[in-house]
């Protein structure tokens, strides 16, 4: 069995454990001076950085005053929702709600967005024209889609070429397209340059929609037109493509003509860099990002669309007393999670508390581990653990690492396993919620 890094998996599993532990002690132990933590804590987005964020600030600080804005009363989730599209999995196990939050940690949940911030006076405005005031605000937004990015892909062209990056409609949309496609049809994938959400998520998209077309249009074809020359887990993807679908799925890397600089989502057409135009049946396109608007709003985001903030503690490195989370961030080299959003609220819900307490934060620590789904029984890892070194964040030297090449199948059938353990375990841990598969 060769190893794809020169690390061992033993040895990364072992760093993963040391700081999936002390990720999850810090949050589970309520510290010393948590009693000291009062006052009033507003946060914004109940995805994976934020409603883990509402929950653990009332669980460690039950005297805190905690509010989460989150527009929809039902949260779907983007992990597993490449599982729907290859029809392996229900749509429905994806929801999540806010009861457990509300009912059972005191959070106050106010399903409105939020409309703008203004951080002098730590207020912030919702749509239905609420203010609430804070004495600090966690934004967990997640992204936003840069529509001017892809020359004739806006958001009405995403209702014929969809994007399905943020889930909902726009996932079974592109479910519809996928069951009506003739056998035989080419399903085109458009991927963005670095930095996105999910660097494995088209990879492992195209992987699902491969296993339901080897069943239901094994003479489709699926071509992967990317802004990029290499991606997460390379060598693991390529080999899992070839032994499970053979020559169905193609990847076209950007210095081969791969990158796409405009989208005519009527014809179902993209033009590459190079003018060759591509003509798909199912074309989904996943355009460059940036953080979710109330970042610019609240003047937390720079020129690069991302927030940058302070490496100890997540505080915007532009508007104290405001504290970013999760996808928003440019927080490289962490990759956009929701793995890592989970972790990152629990290390700035206790740099929050700790800031409200007049107490110094307590040392940080972050891991990280995204499974990808080759097939339902072959799933592929890769793991990293980091740390802050002279103010910046950093992968700890000789941690990480990605599953081993020319593995058994027991072992792609157990990392499959842990993908579903992974999935129900965060639901549980986030939303409270018991999922089945
Ligand atoms: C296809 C795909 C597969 C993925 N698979 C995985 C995986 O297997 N493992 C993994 O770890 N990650 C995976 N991800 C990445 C993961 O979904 C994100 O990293 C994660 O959702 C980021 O969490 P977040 O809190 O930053 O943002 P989100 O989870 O997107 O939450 C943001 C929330 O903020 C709300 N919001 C936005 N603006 C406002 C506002 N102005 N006011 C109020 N609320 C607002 C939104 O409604 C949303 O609910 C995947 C992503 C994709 C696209």
């Amino acid at each position: 069995m060769k190893l794809s890094k020169s690390i061992s998996r033993r040895e990364s599993l072992k760093w993963i454990g040391v700081a999936g532990l002390s990720a999850a002690f810090g949050a589970y132990v309520r510290p010393a001076w948590a009693g000291s933590a009062n006052g009033r804590v507003v946060v914004v987005g109940g995805g994976f950085g934020g409603a883990t964020a509402a929950k653990y600030l009332k669980r460690l600080a039950p005297s805190l005053d905690v509010t989460l804005i989150e527009p929809q009363t039902r949260y779907i989730t983007c992990p597993f929702t490449n599982l729907y599209l290859g029809g392996v999995r229900a749509f429905e196990t994806l929801w999540h709600d806010y009861t457990e939050l509300r009912e059972v940690y005191g959070v106050r949940v106010v399903h409105q967005l939020a409309e703008d911030v203004d951080a002098d006076r730590r207020v912030v405005k919702l749509a239905d024209g609420e203010v609430l005031t804070w004495d600090r605000l966690i934004l967990s937004p997640g992204i936003d889609l840069r529509w001017d990015a892809l020359e004739g892909y806006d958001e009405s062209a995403s209702e014929r070429a969809p994007h399905a990056w943020k889930p909902g409609a726009q996932s079974r949309l592109l479910r519809q397209q996928l069951e009506a496609m003739e056998d035989g049809g080419t399903f085109i994938l458009v991927a963005p340059d670095n930095p996105y959400r999910c660097p494995p998520g088209p990879y492992e998209r195209v992987s699902m929609v491969a296993h339901y077309c080897k069943t239901h249009k094994p003479r489709s074809k699926i071509l992967l037109l990317d802004s990029k020359d290499a991606f997460s887990k390379q060598d693991l993807f390529t080999e899992g493509w070839k032994a499970n679908y053979g020559d169905m799925i193609e990847w076209v890397g950007r210095s081969q003509d791969g990158r796409v600089l405009r989208v005519d989502a009527d014809r179902l057409e993209v033009e590459t860099e190079f003018g060759t135009v591509h003509k798909a049946d199912v074309l989904n396109v996943v355009p460059p990002q940036k953080a979710g608007i109330i970042a610019d709003r609240a003047g937390v985001s720079d020129a690069s669309g991302w927030a940058p903030i302070k490496a100890r503690t997540f505080e915007s490195r532009q508007v104290p007393g405001v504290y970013v989370i999760g996808d928003a961030t440019e927080a490289a080299p962490m990759p956009k999670s929701g793995f890592l959003a989970n972790v990152q609220a629990k290390m700035t819900v206790q740099a929050v508390m700790a800031d409200l307490a007049g107490q110094p934060a307590p040392e940080p620590s972050w891991a990280n581990t995204c499974y990808s789904l080759i097939t339902p029984e072959w799933g592929i890892t890769v793991a990293g653990v980091y740390e802050v070194y002279d103010d910046v964040l950093r992968e700890v030297p000789g941690s990480g690492g990605v599953s081993p090449l020319d593995a058994s199948a027991v072992f792609r059938r157990q990392e499959a396993d842990f993908a579903r353990g992974w999935y129900a375990g965060i639901a549980q841990d986030v939303w409270g919620t018991r999922s089945s598969s």
